[in-house]
């Protein structure tokens, strides 16, 4: 979502390398567009549910008041977030919408729990939430709660980790991965990182505990860092789909994609699941 709103082009399948006016500037929250642009952020939907996507995620990443805080909008946590939801259900059409929980960037246990009561409250409606990007096991745990606690569909919990499979807070992967189903997540797994390399050992020794559905969603490569115009993603969409059927074979019951994907990525990906 954040790949192709800085893009400008919903739709364009040019996310990754091309720049238009009109897009959303880097220092911004993607969560403004979800009330001052919605029909962009339906467009973005609309491209994947067309791609062949089968769940989408909601614009809500850091749609917490810690993190709207950094553009001002921490006041108006619910009127972001449901108009998240509205913007997901208009492009995805009858594809499933689940809600996407992100860390809230502060260190406050007390924080975590206001921050995600609030964030789920706001969310209603949905068929069910990603929680993902888990830095530290804590937090996570905090969120995932809230959102089982919504009681709203499953609930997915999802980890960027470490070189060993392990959280960033040195939480290791069984642990992590026993304590978010302990907490109620339908599925564990991981995503974002650098690209679908990074993820595929971890995936394997979750899938090996035999515990529950195993999650991965990759990001498009390792991003080379632009100053005016942000990340720029360099896997293509044909290297994607081989990462994705690298995935299927190990046993990953779900497989998205995280930043960089542009609908091309999912599109590549999804002919490859109808094929499995
Ligand atoms: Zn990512």
């Amino acid at each position: 979502m954040g790949t192709m709103l800085l893009a400008g082009t919903p739709g364009s399948g040019e996310g990754c390398t091309t720049r238009h006016s009109g897009g959303l500037q880097v220092s911004d929250c993607p969560e403004r567009w979800n009330l001052e642009r919605p029909e962009a952020v339906a467009a973005v939907h609309a491209a994947y549910a067309a791609a062949g996507a089968r769940w989408l995620q909601t614009n809500t990443f850091g749609a917490t008041a810690p993190r709207l805080a950094r553009c001002g909008l921490e006041a108006q946590v619910a009127e972001v977030n449901a108009a998240a939801v509205r913007a997901a259900r208009e492009g995805a059409g009858p594809v499933p919408v689940l809600a996407s929980i992100g860390p809230t960037g502060s260190p406050d246990p007390e924080v975590w729990r206001f921050a995600y009561a609030e964030q789920v409250k706001a969310l209603a409606g949905v068929d069910g939430f990603v929680v993902e990007t888990i830095v530290r096991l804590d937090e996570g745990l905090a969120a995932v709660r809230a959102a089982v606690a919504a009681g709203s569909g499953p609930v997915l919990a999802s980890w960027t980790p470490a070189r060993g499979g392990e959280l960033l807070d040195g939480t290791g992967l069984e642990e992590a991965a026993v304590s978010f189903m302990e907490s109620g997540a339908a599925a564990v797994g991981v995503n974002c990182g650098e690209g679908p390399e990074s993820l595929l050992g971890p995936a394997r020794r979750l899938v090996a505990l035999g515990l529950c559905p195993v999650l991965a969603r990759p990001n498009a490569g390792l991003p080379r860092i632009e100053k005016e115009t942000g990340p720029v993603y360099t896997l293509t969409a044909q290297e994607f789909a081989r990462a994705a059927d690298e995935f299927f074979a190990a046993g990953v019951r779900l497989f998205g994609g995280c930043c960089g994907t542009t609908p091309e990525h999912i599109a590549a990906a999804a002919r490859l699941a109808s094929n499995a």
